[in-house]
């Protein structure tokens, strides 16, 4: 028999059991094999004494409830060891269901954070109650790391609430809910305030249901809205797969298909063989290449990211009370939301009062719409509207302890800005610039205290995007980049850190994947074709479209103060085959992207309508053809390439950010795991992706050259790790 060293065993006076999951070697329970062994034990115990026992309650010890399976275990899964990782799913279920079927009331008390194989758990209890607790969230996020729930969760969810529901509400997208949004979508059955009302809650759910059963295992059950067996479900199913070949649009993600799969297949038999072919759908997905990208961009790059790997180490962590966001427009407007959602007091200031207002009534805008969704009271909005303070006069910025300046792109402006301000604010504050292309040593010159002063590059729309690129000057102390560090962790944004050079990182490699695109169209190849390469790539956003938004302008701008500044220090500037392409669709053909009504594509009324026909009769050219995999090679490898070069000027020192940064920030397809990471993974590994670079550069142009660094690691044999 088995020894329970993660589970608790604990009996009261009255029968009842509680099941206290406290693994003592980690900070959070996980599905490892200590676990496996517990569980086992204590089902044994259970089994042997059910006489004696009245119902269960499984609780957890720690903050969170249970952290789902051990990612360190599943991310070494290869096809050799897939016999292992079937039949380690196929135990985990097998245990589950004897749980569930031990003829005694059994309780989910959701003391925390309940996701993937925690919420698994939950799911093979016959009741669940969650506590309110900060930061808890229930759900099954495994799409995220390019996985399925393999403990069961596709077999229950799609039991619990139907096929489309389970699909759509919680396999699908991920989605993490609060509990009370758990609650509603109908995942959990009772939220509560205390720890003291949970277990009377779970207490008095034992009492009232002696011979509870799950609805599955009482005879006559159906799953809710059919299965393919019933002809109105099986009227609508063939929506499911092509809504899915739409929403991924070519991209390599082979999770959705597979827990399509699993929901549907399972559907058909009984819960014993649904939960098989999920083991064998999880075991092909944990074994593959694209779970391991995932999981590690999302699961241990996020983690050593937010954790702060990138943070200067010996700096006390300090908290922002009032902020001061110079320039209330887009940017200014957005910053300034996201801080007062997080707490802090902030003065918004622009050039007048009415246009500090404006800034003010765009938060005003976002609560509206929360409101009207449900997703705030009228309490909390009035409380974050009451923090942020408009104004155009600089007194009112007396006590600001970190300033964000987003006024127009213009050193000159800047400069002025900060002279305005910096005896006004407490003497010691932070000193910020959410600049885009100007180099933060530049924008430093205009402040007297330089060593204060750091980039913080945030993305539009702020209060969506969740990165924030913090850039270090020259200049920078270390003291200003911790503190930078921890606004933007109080903001609940993640931030990466890299060196100031043109460009940062964001901007500059961002700028290498729309130049490939718009070098194909110069090329002679079909717009649409280009479009849709991105597309198959994963690019969330297709590049000629994306360019557009953008406005041809802006890289052309960027690109004249880049040369200028190679020309000045003597150097030769490089022309990529874009440039004459995009001086052409502005100059030419005055086609300056969507704000000037016309770019790539034709707009009407400032909505996108089609490729511009003039591509195929100005830049087509009949026959020109190469194979659709470069295509979409060229994009990403474009991008990974120049990402190495940042390694090698030390603009970028962490692989972890480079990977969390692309994805986040400049929509590099989040099945790669990453910028470096995709060099990692890429077939043959490092050496493969270097030689495929060579085979590039053979038939498209030396850009696409290895850089030294990158042969060195494919001769050692190395990966891009920190
Ligand atoms: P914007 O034109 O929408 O807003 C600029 C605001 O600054 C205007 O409201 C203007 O009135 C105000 N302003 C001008 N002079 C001022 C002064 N002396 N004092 C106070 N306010 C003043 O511009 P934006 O898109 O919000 O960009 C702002 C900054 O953010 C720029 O440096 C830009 O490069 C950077 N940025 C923009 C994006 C983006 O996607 N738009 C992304 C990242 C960074």
């Amino acid at each position: 028999m088995s020894e329970s060293t993660t589970i608790r065993w604990e009996q009261d006076g009255d029968g009842i059991v509680t099941l206290v999951l406290d693994d003592p070697n980690q900070s959070a329970n996980t599905m490892n094999a200590a676990f496996a062994d517990s569980l086992d034990a204590v089902l044994d115990r259970l089994e042997a004494e059910v006489e004696q026992v009245r119902g269960v309650i499984i609780t957890s010890a720690k903050k969170t409830f249970f952290a789902g399976g051990d990612l360190r275990d599943l991310i070494r899964a290869t096809p050799e060891t897939a016999e292992q990782v079937y039949s380690g799913s196929l135990r985990i279920k097998r245990r589950l269901r004897r749980l569930e079927t031990l003829g005694r009331p059994v309780v989910a008390a959701i003391n925390g954070a309940a996701l993937g194989g925690g919420y698994e758990i939950a799911l093979a209890c016959h009741h669940r109650v969650a506590l309110d607790a900060p930061g808890s969230k229930i759900g099954l996020p495994e799409v995220t790391l390019g996985l399925l729930p393999g403990g069961g969760g596709v077999v229950r969810t799609v039991r619990l609430l139907g096929i489309a529901d389970a699909l759509l509400k919680v396999l699908l997208q991920g989605r993490q809910y609060t509990p009370d949004r758990a609650l509603a979508a109908g995942l959990i059955h009772e939220v509560v305030a205390d720890r003291e009302a949970m277990t009377a809650a779970a207490r008095a759910f034992i009492e009232a249901n002696p011979d509870a059963r799950q609805p599955w295992d009482v005879p006559g059950y159906k799953i809710p809205g059919g299965t393919p067996k019933s002809p109105a479900f099986a009227a609508n199913l063939p929506a499911f797969p092509a809504n899915l070949a739409k929403q991924l649009a070519g991209a390599p993600y082979p999770a959705p298909r597979s827990i399509l799969a699993a929901a549907v297949e399972g559907s058909q038999v009984d819960i014993d063989n649904a939960a098989v072919i999920e083991a064998r759908y999880f075991t092909e997905l944990a074994c593959g290449p694209i779970s391991k990208n995932m999981t590690q961009a999302f699961f241990f790059d996020m983690q050593a990211v937010n954790s702060g790997a990138s943070r200067p180490k010996d700096v006390p962590a300090r908290q922002v009370a009032k902020v001061a966001v110079l320039g209330a427009g887009m940017m200014g407007a957005g910053i300034a939301y996201s801080c007062a959602r997080a707490g802090i007091d902030v003065v918004l200031k622009d050039v007048s009062q009415e246009a500090a207002e404006r800034g003010k009534a765009y938060s005003a805008g976002l609560l509206d719409k929360a409101l009207a969704k449900g997703r705030t009271t009228p309490e909390k909005r009035d409380a974050l509207l009451a923090r942020i303070t408009p104004t155009a006069d600089p007194a009112d910025l007396a006590g600001c302890d970190a300033v964000i300046e987003a006024v127009f792109e213009d050193a000159a402006l800047k400069h002025k800005v900060f002279q305005e301000i910096q005896d006004v604010v407490a003497p010691d504050a932070l000193l910020c610039s959410n600049t885009s292309t100007l180099p933060i040593g530049l924008l430093a010159e205009g402040v007297e205290r330089q060593a204060d002063f750091v980039g913080l590059h945030f993305f539009s729309p702020v209060d969506r995007m969740p990165l924030v690129e913090i850039i270090r000057g020259e200049r920078t102390g270390d003291e200003a980049l911790a503190r930078a560090f921890d606004l933007v962790r109080q903001i609940r944004k993640t931030p990466i850190v890299v060196n100031d050079s043109r460009g940062f990182f964001t901007s500059r490699v961002i700028g290498h994947f729309i130049n490939e695109g718009v070098a194909m169209v110069g090329e002679g190849l079909p717009a649409a074709s280009v479009e849709q390469a991105a597309a198959q790539a994963g690019y969330p956003a297709k590049v000629l479209s994306l360019l557009d938004e953008l406005t041809l302008t802006l890289p052309r701008k960027i690109r004249r103060e880049a040369r200028a500044a190679v020309e000045t220090a003597g150097g030769t500037w490089q022309e990529h085959p874009a440039e004459r392409v995009i001086d052409r669709m502005v100059d030419e053909f005055e086609r300056p992207g969507r704000s000037g009504g016309a770019g790539f594509y034709d707009y009407e009324d400032g909505r996108r309508t089609v490729l511009w026909p003039g591509l195929a009769e100005h830049f087509a050219k009949p026959g020109a053809q190469i194979p659709f995999r470069d295509m979409r090679e060229r994009m990403l490898f474009a991008e990974s390439l120049d990402t190495v070069r940042l390694l090698e000027e030390g603009v970028l020192t962490s692989v972890a950010d480079a990977n969390i940064g692309s994805v986040l920030g400049i929509g590099f397809p989040a099945w790669t795991g990453g910028v470096l990471q995709y060099i990692n993974g890429y077939e043959g590994g490092v050496a493969g992706f270097t030689a495929r670079a060579r085979e590039l550069a053979t038939a498209y142009g030396e850009r696409f050259n290895p850089p030294a660094l990158l042969v060195e690691k494919a001769e050692r044999g190395e990966r891009f790790t920190d």
